[in-house]
């Protein structure tokens, strides 16, 4: 399986010294020291393989989905491809570090929203997709919605538009991907 973002061979570089981590001698001071050593290239390893390669999850937080459509796009077509920033989607809300929300949050799925959200370890970074989650946008008059997202979710870049174009979600995701590389 091919990694994005070079992760191919920073992950082989990790094996190699995890390898020999696990063969240097740990008796005596020179064997403690290169340990030592080994074990901090590994972690900056880590650090690098990170910091390159940020996976995106998505919450679809009652939306109508015209946003998700637009967010497929740069999935999907190569002239949007947000792979171009060296990120990708998961499928798993634990493999994130950005968190793409979209719809304007419904009382219906607030505590499941909140439940994967809760899943994507941290320091992740929350990019409002739509004018839904700023302000409820065409259902902000609803019974049934709790817009805006960002009194129930930490929101770190809001993208507009009702769809936004694909070209603002590449921005967003460019400006949480700055985000995130801080907070590492
Ligand atoms: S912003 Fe517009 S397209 Fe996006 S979920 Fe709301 S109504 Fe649908």
């Amino acid at each position: 399986m091919s990694l994005p973002g070079g992760r191919n061979g920073i992950a082989e570089g990790i094996c190699e010294r995890s390898a020999r981590l696990a063969w240097s001698g740990t008796s005596g001071e020179t064997g403690a020291f290169r340990f030592l050593r080994e074990l901090v290239i590994m972690l900056a390893s880590f650090r690098e393989l990170a910091v390159k390669s940020p996976w995106i999850y998505r919450i679809n937080a009652g939306s109508c989905n015209g946003c998700d459509v637009e967010m497929a796009t740069c999935a999907l077509i190569p002239r949007y491809d947000i792979e171009r920033l060296g990120c990708q989607y998961c499928g798993s809300p634990r493999h994130a570090d950005i968190v793409l929300i979209s719809g304007p949050l419904t009382r219906r799925v607030l505590d499941a929203a909140r439940r994967v959200f809760d899943e994507i370890p941290d320091p992740k970074v929350t990019v409002a997709v739509g004018v839904c989650p700023i302000s409820g946008g065409i259902f902000r008059e609803s019974y049934a919605v709790l817009a805006p997202i960002d009194q129930y979710f930490p929101v770190d870049v809001n993208v507009p538009g009702c769809p936004p174009r694909p070209q603002a979600i590449i921005e967003g995701v460019a400006e949480a991907i700055e985000v995130w590389r801080q907070r590492l």
